[in-house]
């Protein structure tokens, strides 16, 4: 399950330690279309050739990439349009960039699409029939955004097709503000930040436009080797690309991942619980299927301002929270440092030297034979039973907007603080689109929705009706999908369901706190005082029951939480941020107790810092126990199990080291 990416040289010495590292598959051929084609129409592919064959005979798998990250110094000489251009500053026309960097094309120029097919489709025919091909890893880390006259042109087609005419669209970006009302589709530029509702509309086309590319350079490799699955190297919660919609063109989901476990001020704590929230998302974006682990590093990258050494055991310890949150492998960038470019610096499995006897080289050997062990977890699933919505679109609408804080704003800061509660609990957690069905949860949250999609609080309607629990916080249900205030009453159509009406939101400075105060007698037992900080909203309980009230300023004894009872379930209003983990700890708690939430390992009570994952088939149930302390922990199991990792039995009080990891049979 361990793989690597590596270039072309020294290829016989680095296939003896591939083997000796317990290597099964390689990553390769990513930005090499210099020397794939380094003159227009030459083409050259012995150094591919002579890869596969080394890995056919070292039984390997080889994920072959598509050359489009970067593109070659002739074709950006000689066809000017594949290279992006950009805005220079606030309301000043864009420049065409130079030639430099890399995942800087555009995504609609023909010249560039049809290159990239030509390539491809070379690829393709040459290697698709090759029995170590084993997937497509087209281009690299896709980014987005060009305003150059061709995207121009496309950006307003695509508003053509979504609006079908001005009147609709100058209606939905409310163009009447500031005089921007347009009369003629040849006025719409991409750079106008006074109209929020445009802003976000240039995202989705970013997005979407790149995603079109993509699919355009797909397309030969569709053709010539329909039965090869695609791949792309996506980036976690990276804002600019909708992963929702790109999930569905791709047959497996890839990411690459890079936690520092030395952040500063983050603790490696809070760093872990950030990781294991994109892996979630990862494994959440093709409904809970296996995701893949493209790129990591055995030790520091380069690019960090600080780059400190990963402690022995935390290499270790990063790739197994992916494969316990869903990755089916474990791979790295990069097989050997290079001896020049900007990435000479980043980890390798293998150093400049080429030795054997390097740490970092005997981890990744060290953790390929633990792999080895783990193939019955290869296909496994995670049991989540509690969803939070995590909405590309709605991110990018709070962030477009002007106001109303700058804190409160933070959707991922947000979401983080209500998947911790469970994370630390070892309560598994899906991640959801705003257009997802909700059945199939006992619990889902929705932490500063900022934008309700059409149809999504008739859905929240249905699943509380039938028993589940919805919770909603400030910030949700502001805005239609193209960012038009709901008339009704905030939180909009969510107003029937939670029973409230926000009336008005107050913003708190930095420094500033107010108080929630758990009412006397409380639903779930919840009790006690707690810091909020940063937004404080203002509600009026309509149908809701009052569980929690504001401690100071003019709305003390006001509704900061609220619950409403709605057919068989029960909807949530959590109308304050808290100042820390204490609130939603508190919450979600009580929450998971009164739901009776599984928790992955419910025999043993989990120290701070110590998180359990599970997944499962039909036939195992495996749980993954993970230590992100500096420090060992104790734990004491009730239930005996074994962990696959040693085969040893694990019962009673067990030492857990410093970034140490079981792996238990159930
Ligand atoms: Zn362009």
């Amino acid at each position: 399950m361990s793989i690597v990416r590596c270039g072309p040289e020294n290829l016989g010495h680095d296939f003896h330690q591939i083997k000796l590292a317990g290597i099964n598959s390689a990553s390769i051929g990513i930005f090499s279309w210099s020397a794939l084609e380094p003159e227009e129409g030459v083409f050259d592919f012995g150094f591919v050739d002579d890869i596969m064959a080394r890995a056919k005979r070292a039984k390997m798998a080889i994920i072959l990439a598509t050359p489009s990250g970067a593109k070659p110094n002739w074709m950006a000489q000689k066809y000017p349009e594949i290279r992006r251009m950009h805005s220079p500053g606030r309301n000043v026309a864009p420049l065409r960039e130079e030639q430099c960097g890399r995942h800087n094309h555009c995504p609609t120029s023909p010249v560039y699409r049809e290159k990239c097919q030509i390539i491809n489709a070379k690829l393709a025919e040459r290697y698709g029939g090759h029995p170590a091909l084993a997937m497509w890893h087209v281009s690299n880390e896709y980014g987005a955004g060009c305003e150059c006259p061709l995207c121009q042109a496309a950006f307003r087609q695509w508003l053509e097709k979504k609006y079908g005419g001005l009147k609709a669209l100058n209606e939905a970006w409310w163009t009447g503000f500031w005089a921007h009302r347009f009369t003629d589709w040849s006025q719409i530029g991409m750079t106008d930040g006074s109209l929020p509702a445009m802003v976000v509309d240039r995202r989705r086309f970013d997005s979407d436009q790149m995603l079109d590319f993509f699919r355009a350079e797909s397309a030969p490799l569709r053709a010539i080797t329909p039965d090869v699955p695609i791949t792309v190297n996506m980036m976690g919660t990276y804002l600019p690309l909708d992963y929702w919609r790109w999930a569905k063109h791709v047959d497996v989901v890839s990411w690459d991942a890079y936690p520092a476990y030395h952040d500063r001020p983050e603790t490696a704590v809070t760093t872990a619980g950030r990781f294991s929230f994109a892996h979630d998302l990862n494994r959440s974006l093709k409904g809970g299927k296996p995701f893949l682990l493209m790129e990591s590093s055995p030790g520091p990258t380069n690019w960090m301002q600080i780059n400190r050494l990963l402690r022995p055991g935390q290499h270790r310890m990063k790739s197994l929270q992916a494969v316990a949150h869903g990755s089916d492998g474990v791979c790295y960038f990069q097989l050997r440092k290079g001896r020049g470019g900007c990435e000479k610096f980043h980890g390798a499995v293998i150093d400049h030297v080429g030795s054997e006897d390097d740490r970092m080289f005997r981890e990744v050997a060290a953790l390929g034979r633990e792999l080895k062990r783990l193939g019955p977890v290869l296909g496994a699933r995670t049991p989540a039973k509690v969803a939070i919505v995590f909405d590309w679109e709605s991110r990018w609408m709070l962030n477009a907007a002007n106001g109303p804080s700058a804190f409160a704003k933070d959707t991922d800061a947000a979401a983080l603080g209500h998947y911790r509660a469970y994370w630390k609990r070892g309560i598994p957690v899906d991640l959801l689109n705003g257009d997802a069905k909700l059945d199939g949860y006992d619990v889902v949250i929705a932490p500063q929705l900022y934008m309700l999609r059409e149809g999504f609080a008739a859905r929240v309607e249905r699943f509380v009706e039938k028993g589940g629990t919805f919770v909603a916080t400030y910030l949700t249900g502001i805005a239609n999908e193209t960012d038009l205030v709901f008339s009704g009453g905030l939180p909009g159509p969510l107003r029937n369901v939670l029973g409230i009406r926000s009336m008005e939101t107050d913003y708190l400075y930095d420094d500033e706190r107010n108080e929630v105060v758990m009412r006397p007698g409380a639903p779930m037992a919840l009790a006690g005082v707690y810091p909020a900080a940063y937004v404080c909203d203002v509600v009026r309980a309509e149908t809701a029951e009052v569980v929690a009230t504001y401690g100071r300023d003019f709305y003390a004894g006001g509704p900061a939480i609220t619950v409403n009872h709605f057919g068989k379930g029960e909807a949530w209003y959590v109308a304050a941020a808290g100042a820390d983990d204490g609130l939603l700890d508190a919450f979600h708690g009580a929450l998971a107790r009164a739901r009776k939430l599984k928790r992955a390992l419910p025999d043993c009570d989990l120290p701070a810092g110590v998180t359990a994952q599970v997944r499962q088939t039909k036939t195992g149930r495996f749980i993954f126990v993970i230590n992100f302390n500096n420090d060992p922990v104790v734990l004491a199991f009730k239930k005996t199990r074994r962990d696959l990792l040693t085969g040893r039995a694990v019962s009673g009080r067990k030492t857990l080291p410093a970034y140490g990891a079981l792996v238990l049979e159930d």
